[in-house]
């Protein structure tokens, strides 16, 4: 029989345990041993220990499945799907790229032809994982493995709503072999989560909302511990002239309702260009009308994950109403598997007056508006503090490229939602208020690690021509060697522009002729 990962008595009895900052602080002492050892283990290794969590976690799926579905109300294919398919993914991809991607690499040395400068990654000591609850194995042993790969000890702090999910991923990381200590879980709410932040760990890789972004920022201040934020998001989808409709309107349905649209890049609202608006809104309201709710692994929607979340979703929804928006589909409660949820729900004649198209909703509120044309749906899409993922729906080429250029957005999908997450390859983060630093790709690896740049000098001459005493000549010399490098070929004067206006600049804010 399959040996399961940790005992039902284990997992109820440390799930309602808040870890104290001295429990934190014993948790750090005993990681950075296990780091001391972990630090000069080949890569080669890591990457074995990386496919051995991916070995383990097929070996358990059935069983952490289940833990995600008890705590979270999701439905069996999106524990699946989404979040078991993108860990294996991402513990694939770093197990065969860590190698190349932290190598030492030399940089070109410009005029100091007699040096070597080079770039090594190394690893950073202990890192603090902090992950929320609404993918609580991806979001959770994403950042553990990227952590591991890049040779540092870590300790994850699960949401206190997946804290037995948390545990499982401790539990497969031992089983796969990993040293004593290089991996520990500890439980409990925000508090503990701030005294991981001020225990002196090297590296925080939060994932949350902004309100706890914001906290943990404040806390790792003090000790100017660096950290990673995958912050909220206010998803835009834009729907152009010549999109496939088929295809956008059910990517908005699965990229609305997936995971009951508790998404950090789900689709928050949705801008049809008018002469397609019709078309799309039809498309839309008959694939949500058609979904089921519930808990059985024919459905394809599950719960909210908690009175505190629907309270949110609830406030949208009302404040849109009350300002015009029609309800076209769902806006009902129920109740999911015991959980006060939400129905899919499709709102119209929206507009940015509304929470719903401002604030983050993270739930299946689906706001779709009617707009001019392409330019006024960028605008829009863009009037948002967040900036994690966007959708375009088009086929034009010039459109697209437009789009994609012109949205401030983290991820960009074209005639696609969400996916640019489950390409591991492809590095995943946020601007403005979604956040700042990147997970997964080379870039995701490399915020684990420290960057030393080092310069070594090549020929060994008993001093060099700036090193005192510094002979009278230097100076002039280089000069006459910087005119010839790098001097602009014409005798304009510099004072006046090309229209011979005078230049001009600004100190203290006020403005001043150069020259
Ligand atoms: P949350 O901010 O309430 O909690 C996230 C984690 O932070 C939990 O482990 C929590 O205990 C901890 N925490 C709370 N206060 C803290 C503090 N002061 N110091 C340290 N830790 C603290 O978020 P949530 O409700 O669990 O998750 C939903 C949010 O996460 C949404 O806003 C969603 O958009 C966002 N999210 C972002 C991404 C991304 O990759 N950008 C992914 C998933 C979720």
């Amino acid at each position: 029989m399959m040996s399961s990962l940790l005992s039902p008595q284990i997992l109820e009895e440390f799930s309602k345990e808040d870890s104290s900052e001295d429990t934190v602080a014993s948790a750090v002492k005993v990681a950075r041993n296990a780091y001391e050892h972990w630090k000069d283990v080949p890569i080669t290794e890591r990457s074995k220990l990386l496919r051995a969590i991916r070995s383990q976690l097929l070996r358990h799926m059935d069983e952490i499945v289940d833990i995600m579905i008890e705590e979270t109300g999701k439905v069996v294919t999106e524990a699946v799907v989404s979040e078991a398919v993108v860990s294996c993914e991402v513990l694939s991809y770093y197990a065969s790229n860590a190698a190349s991607i932290l190598k030492t690499r030399s940089v070109y040395p410009g005029l100091l032809i007699n040096k070597r400068g080079y770039k090594r990654y190394e690893p950073l000591g202990v890192i603090g994982v902090i992950s929320p609850w609404n993918y609580p194995l991806v979001l959770a042993l994403g950042p553990v493995a990227t952590a591991l790969a890049a040779g540092n000890a870590v300790i994850l702090k699960p949401s206190e709503y997946t804290p037995k999910t948390g545990m499982l991923i401790g539990s497969l990381i031992a089983k796969a072999g990993a040293p004593e200590g290089l991996v520990q879980v500890i439980t409990g709410h925000g508090p503990t989560g701030e005294a991981l932040v001020r225990s002196g760990v090297d590296k925080i890789a939060f994932t949350g909302s902004v309100r706890s972004g914001k906290a943990v920022m404040r806390a790792a201040s003090d000790t100017l511990t660096p950290v990673v934020l995958e912050l909220g998001g206010k998803d835009p989808f834009i729907v152009c002239r010549d999109a496939n409709l088929d295809r956008a309107a059910r990517a908005a349905v699965w990229g609305a309702f997936t995971n009951c649209g508790q998404t950090c890049m789900a689709t928050e609202r949705v801008y049809v260009v008018k002469e397609v608006y019709d078309v799309f809104v039809d498309k839309v309201i008959s694939l949500a009308a058609k979904l089921h709710q519930g808990t059985a692994p024919s459905d394809d929607v599950g719960a909210v994950i908690h009175k505190g979340q629907l309270d949110i979703i609830d406030r949208h929804l009302a404040d849109a109403v009350e300002r015009g928006a029609k309800v076209v589909c769902g806006g009902e409660h129920v109740d999911v598997g015991g959980r006060p949820s939400m129905e899919p729900t499709v709102l119209l004649e929206v507009d940015h007056s509304m929470a719903v198209m401002r604030e983050e909703t993270f739930g299946p509120l689906l706001p779709i508006m009617k707009v001019e044309d392409e330019d006024e749906a960028l605008r829009l899409a863009n009037d948002s503090q967040y900036g994690l993922n966007a959708s375009i729906f088009a086929k034009d080429r010039r459109v697209i490229d437009k789009l994609v250029a012109g949205l401030h957005s983290g991820n960009v999908c074209v005639n696609d939602v969400m996916i640019s997450y489950g390409i591991p390859a492809l590095p995943f983060g946020g601007i403005g208020d979604s956040g700042f630093g990147r997970s997964h790709g080379p870039e995701g690896l490399r915020e684990m690690a420290h960057l030393k740049s080092v310069a070594e000098d090549r020929f060994g001459f008993s001093r060099e021509p700036s090193w005192m005493p510094v002979p009278t000549w230097l100076a002039k010399a280089v000069k006459t060697g910087l005119d010839l490098l790098y001097r602009p070929g014409s005798d304009r004067q510099d004072s006046v522009d090309r229209n011979g206006t005078p230049i001009r600049m600004y100190i203290n804010s006020k403005e001043v002729e150069v020259g």
